[in-house]
Order: structure tokens, then C-alpha cells, then sequence
């Protein structure tokens, strides 16, 4: 089947790199090495397949569609590139450490799903070395957002609790086959040393910061209500007519910290 004969899936994101120059951009900023474990998301029609294939000795991709799945096969021998075939947002990627060897995560993700396989790919952080990722770029935005600015919520909270990120460069709709609406970023992520700002119960992080976020125009006395009082907020030094906004990542975790030794 030809590339041409493949009819791009609504449904599952497709728009298929077809810049060379932008291609080999992206693998320049992955910089793939032989021996490394390098795991791509939505192979496709192989852009970044091929290329990162060139310069690793085997490579693993997941992938959802099955005529895409056929083609890969057909093309590719296990020994060179060992297909995943299903739901990204369901594969445990820790089974592909192997030794110890930390994982890396590479890929033009799915923007419909962009949110869900972010968090999924957050709780395997321990065990990745890095991720480099293309996505839209107000999702990019988003996840590298300073506290105080628009842009800044609980995805760039919860990301930044996990990641040291940066957005490396931007990518025109015109470099995609069909062409998305939007512009997309190259985004790394690195995670962050566990040690460095450790939340004691990483499932309340999650609830004090949704809450935080649920309602932006309200200041954290009203969001956090449930979980703090005056004499808490005087506890931390921290001024509870702020809005969630306002707060940087180390302030989330001592919250998170605060409540949960209080209510042990
Ligand atoms: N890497 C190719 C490229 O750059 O041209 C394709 C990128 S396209 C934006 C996204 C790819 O992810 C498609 O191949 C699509 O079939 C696949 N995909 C979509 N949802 C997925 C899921 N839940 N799990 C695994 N792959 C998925």
C-alpha cells in the first residue's frame, strides 16, 4: 500500500509528517544512539520510524491502527523493530526496561488523546531517561507555563511535579499530509530526581490541585476549602487570598504535605 492509498484517520489523530528537513530536525533533537531503548508512540506511516530506526540497533513503536500495523510488518523484521499493537494509552511501558536500562519515549502523539497519554506516560517517570514529543503547541505552552502567567493550570502542575521541560522549537501545519489547523511544538521531557520535591501522597497532589484549578477566579480560602483553614494557610505562610495560579510547584507539594501529616 502506498502512502498515498492510506486515508488519514480523524479519529485517531493522524496527520502524517511529510517535511524531510523538519524530520530530520526532530530526530537531530532526539538524538537516537545504537544500544539505546527507544520507544515511539503512533509510528504511522513511518516519518520518524525510518530514520530513528537508522541509527538504534532496534527500535519498539506503539500503534493503534491496524493497516498501519499491516504495512509496518510488512516492511520491517521483528529483529529490527518489535511492533506493539494496541491502545497507547493502555500499554504499560514499563515492561520494555529491560537491565535497568531507562526507556526512551519519542512521537508525533494523537492531539485528541494528547492529555490522557501525557498523565499515562507521567506514572512510568521513574524509569524513563527522557521523552521528546511533538504536540500542539497551546498543550506545549501549557505544560512549560511559569505560575502567573494564563497558560499555567493543573497540567503544567502536575507535569512539572514529574518533568524538567522545555520546548525546543515549533512546526508549521504545512509540514504535515493532511495538514492540522494548528501549529505544534517539539517538547522534552526529562524527569525530575525523585528526591529533588517528593509529595508524601501523590493522589491528594493530584485532588489539592484540581480543586486549586477548578474554579481559577477564586483564591485558594474558597478552592481549598476542604482541605485547609486559615490556621493552615498562616501554618505555611502562605496567603490564602491567592489563586491557584499564583502558586509555583514546591508550594502544591508542601500543601499536599501539610494535609496529608495532618490527617495521618
Ligand atoms: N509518527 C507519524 C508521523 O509523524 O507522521 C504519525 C503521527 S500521527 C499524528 C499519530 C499516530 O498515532 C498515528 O499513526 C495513529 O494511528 C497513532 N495513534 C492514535 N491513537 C493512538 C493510540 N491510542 N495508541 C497508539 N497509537 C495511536
Amino acid at each position: 500500500m502506498s502512502e498515498q492509498q492510506h486515508q488519514a484517520r480523524k479519529r485517531f489523530g493522524q496527520n502524517f509528517l511529510s517535511d524531510p528537513n523538519i524530520i530530520r530536525k526532530i530526530i537531530d533533537a532526539i538524538r537516537p544512539e545504537p544500544g539505546e531503548r527507544l520507544v515511539e508512540i503512533g509510528p504511522g506511516l513511518g516519518a520518524m520510524t525510518e530514520p530513528l530506526m537508522a541509527r538504534l540497533d532496534h527500535l519498539h513503536v506503539v500503534e493503534i491502527d491496524r493497516d498501519l500495523i499491516a504495512r509496518l510488518k510488512e516492511k520491517h523484521s521483528p529483529e529490527v523493530l518489535t511492533i506493539h499493537e494496541g491502545d497507547a494509552l493502555k500499554f504499560d511501558f514499563g515492561s520494555l526496561v529491560a537491565d535497568g536500562a531507562p526507556l526512551r519515549v519519542a512521537g508525533n502523539l494523537p492531539y485528541n488523546i494528547s492529555t490522557p497519554i501525557l498523565f499515562h506516560l507521567a506514572s512510568f517517570a521513574e524509569r524513563v531517561k527522557d521523552m521528546t514529543f511533538m504536540l500542539q503547541k497551546e498543550v506545549v505552552m501549557r505544560m512549560v507555563a511559569e505560575p502567573g502567567t494564563e497558560e499555567y493550570g493543573r497540567l503544567s502542575v502536575m507535569l512539572q511535579y514529574r518533568f524538567n521541560m522545555g520546548r525546543l522549537f515549533d512546526v508549521p501545519p504545512g509540514a504535515f499530509r493532511p495538514a492540522p489547523k494548528v501549529m505544534s511544538s517539539i517538547v522534552r521531557m526529562v524527569p525530575r530526581p525523585v528526591a529533588e520535591c517528593t509529595a508524601t501522597d501523590e493522589d491528594l497532589l493530584g485532588r489539592i490541585v484540581t480543586a486549586a484549578f477548578g474554579q481559577r477566579r477564586k483564591t485558594l480560602r474558597n478552592t481549598l476549602r476542604d482541605y485547609m483553614d486559615e490556621t493552615d494557610f498562616a501554618a505555611l505562610g502562605i496567603d490564602p487570598g491567592l489563586r491557584g495560579e499564583k502558586l509555583d510547584v514546591a508550594t502544591f507539594v508542601r500543601i499536599a504535605n501539610h494535609v496529608a501529616a495532618r490527617e495521618e
